[in-house]
């Protein structure tokens, strides 16, 4: 895939960019939530959702009452990012504090998803990505369910990735400063499964689920 106009990366911190496709995949494969931009009326409109991908593109669902939606399926430009954050970058200075991080910044237009075999490999890969072994055991989505569900596919024609994951950049004359640097590292963590005590049935509580990790 030929990066072009949009994707170039800028002549900020150049070494900082990556057009690797592992990279950008890696990044969306290890994220749930993306930021969707798009204009509505000339204005800049940007929307958080949970997203997948299968190669090049990425798959976005939702109501067919929703505005967005219906804005989506009539074949907009988005522009998509999903954004890691790694650790926090303490200088000696203020000026040298930073963040690492791994972000992909996606361009591509949108397109309904009509074909059967599309919406039932999107509905699966959407789970899949989400929460890995659900597929198999949760009930299967109804005809009618999937009536009420809008799929946007959205194949990637221009992107770029960009990485801060170093550490602490002082300048010389700062470094003796009695003043503590260094890096605190961020990462998601799942915390105790709640069980629903919805239905009368006590079912386990899932290995997927209980060694869940992204
Ligand atoms: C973590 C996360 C995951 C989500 N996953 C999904 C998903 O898989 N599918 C799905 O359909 N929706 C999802 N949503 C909701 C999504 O963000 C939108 O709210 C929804 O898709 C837009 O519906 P709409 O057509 O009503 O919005 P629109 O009518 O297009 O929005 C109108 C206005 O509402 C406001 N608005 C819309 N969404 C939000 C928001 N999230 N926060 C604040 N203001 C908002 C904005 O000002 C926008 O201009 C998710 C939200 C979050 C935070």
């Amino acid at each position: 895939m030929k990066k072009t106009s949009l994707a170039q990366g800028s002549r900020y911190y150049p070494k900082r960019y990556d057009f690797s496709i592992e990279k950008r995949n890696a990044i969306l494969d290890e994220g749930l939530i993306c930021h969707v931009g798009f204009v509505r009326d000339s204005n800049p409109v940007v929307i958080p959702i949970a997203y997948c991908r299968i190669d090049d593109t990425i798959y976005l669902h939702g109501s067919v009452g929703s505005h967005f939606f219906m804005d989506m399926a009539k074949g907009i430009r988005l522009c998509i990012t999903v954004t890691h954050l790694d650790a926090l970058i303490m200088a000696r200075s203020i000026m040298n504090h930073s963040m690492n991080y791994r972000s992909t910044v996606l361009f591509g237009t949108s397109r309904l998803v009509t074909d059967e075999k599309e919406l039932q490999d999107a509905t699966q890969a959407f789970v899949d990505h989400v929460i890995p072994g659900r597929w198999e055991d949760a009930r299967q989505p109804t005809p009618k369910e999937m009536q009420k569900t809008t799929f946007i596919a959205v194949t990637i024609d221009e992107w770029s990735v960009k990485c801060r994951e170093h550490g602490v950049g002082d300048d010389e004359g700062d470094l003796d400063l009695p003043v503590w640097a260094g890096i605190l590292p961020v990462g998601l963590t799942w915390q105790e499964p709640v069980t629903d005590h919805g239905g009368s049935r006590e079912v386990e509580v899932p290995d997927y689920v209980l060694n869940y990790r992204r």
